[in-house]
C-alpha cells in the first residue's frame, strides 16, 4: 500500500543503529502548509532534499513533531526549526533531552495523549507510546488509518528496549495499546512502510515473550549474569559494535522479570533497592551487566 497523497516520506541518512542507516521523516501537507514528523540528524546536507522540496512548493511549515528525543530523530530539529521559523513539539517526558538540540523558545513540550495537529483536513492525533523512551509518541490519522510509529514499531527488525531510556514492561503495554487502533498501514522511523501493522505488532509481542521464556529457562539451571545470558543467547551472532545493545536488551528483560516477581538479584550489585528507583549511569550499567547475579524465584 502506498501512503496517502497528503504525506511524503524522506529517508534521511543518519548515524542510527545498524542495520538501519536512515531515519524516515514524514512531511504532512495540504499543498500550502505542512508539519514534519521527526527531524533526522543535524546534517544540513542530508536534509537538503527535504528543504528543497519545501522550498520548490512554497510550503509554510507550521511545526515539527518529534516522536522521541534520540539524536537520529531530534538533533536536526534545531536547524530545521530555525530555517523554517517554526516550533518543535515533543512529549514533556522527553523534552529535557531535546533541549540540547533546540533552544528553549522553539521547544514546545506539549505533545500529550490526544493532542491534535491539523494540516488542512488531515488531523494527526498524538498517541503516547512510551517504552523505547519515557516520552515516545506516535501519530494517528483516522480517516485513512495511518499510524506513524517512530521507533515503537519498525519496518525491518525489532526496536531496542533497554536501560537507561527503555522500559520493557511499559513497551509491551504500548504494543497492546497500538493493537487497538484499526491501522491500515504504518509509517515507521526506520525501514519500509508496514502494510499490516497488527500482524507486525503481534510478532513483536511474541518475539519478546519468546526471549523471556528463553531467559527463564536459562536461569532455571543456575543463577547467571547478563554477560552469561548474552553468551548463551547471542554468541557469534552480533558484531562487537552493537554488543552493548544486546546486553541492555537482556538487562531490560531482567528488569521486567524482577518487577513481575519472577527473578531476583542475588549478588554483585549495590544495595538492593527497588528497581524503579535506580538511576542508570554508565558505571551502574557496567556493574549490572558484568557483576550482578540473577536467579529465578521458585
Ligand atoms: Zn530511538
Amino acid at each position: 500500500m502506498a501512503l496517502p497523497h497528503w504525506v511524503t516520506a524522506f529517508a534521511v541518512k543518519t548515524p542510527t543503529l545498524p542495520p538501519a542507516v536512515a531515519t524516515n521523516l514524514y512531511l504532512v501537507t495540504d499543498g500550502s502548509e505542512g508539519v514534519l514528523i521527526d527531524a533526522g540528524y543535524s546534517d544540513p546536507e542530508a536534509l537538503r532534499p527535504l528543504i528543497d522540496h519545501v522550498l520548490e512548493r512554497n510550503l509554510r511549515i507550521t511545526g515539527i513533531l518529534l516522536t522521541h528525543h534520540h539524536p537520529d530523530h531530534a538533533a536536526g530539529a534545531g536547524y530545521l526549526s530555525e530555517h523554517w521559523d517554526c516550533p518543535v513539539h515533543v512529549h514533556p517526558a522527553d523534552a529535557e533531552a531535546v533541549h540540547k538540540y533546540v533552544p528553549g523558545t522553539r521547544l514546545a513540550p506539549d505533545l500529550r495523549e490526544g493532542t491534535v495537529h491539523g494540516v488542512g483536513g488531515v488531523k494527526l492525533v498524538a498517541v503516547e507510546t512510551p517504552g523505547h523512551t519515557p516520552g515516545h509518541v506516535s501519530f494517528w490519522e483516522s480517516n485513512d488509518g495511518i499510524l506513524f510509529t517512530g521507533d515503537a514499531v519498525l519496518g525491518a527488525g525489532t526496536t531496542w528496549i533497554g536501560p537507561p531510556d527503555g522500559h520493557l514492561g511499559t513497551y509491551l503495554d504500548t504494543l497492546r495499546k497500538l493493537l487497538t487502533l484499526p491501522a491500515q498501514a504504518a509509517g515507521p522511523a526506520h525501514g519500509p512502510i508496514i502494510e499490516d501493522p497488527s500482524s507486525r505488532i503481534r510478532y513483536y509481542l511474541s518475539h519478546r515473550l519468546e526471549r523471556e521464556e528463553q531467559i527463564l529457562a536459562l536461569l532455571a539451571s543456575h543463577p547467571r549474569r547478563v554477560a552469561d545470558l548474552l553468551a548463551c543467547i547471542y554468541e557469534g551472532q552480533i558484531p562487537a559494535a552493537t554488543r552493548w545493545v544486546a546486553e541492555r536488551t537482556i538487562l531490560g528483560h531482567l528488569v521486567k522479570l524482577e518487577e513481575d516477581g519472577r527473578v531476583i538479584r542475588t549478588s554483585g550489585s549495590a544495595p538492593v533497592k527497588p528497581i524503579r528507583n535506580l538511576v542508570w549511569t554508565n558505571e551502574e550499567l557496567e556493574r549490572w551487566i558484568h557483576h550482578t547475579m540473577f536467579s529465578l524465584v521458585r
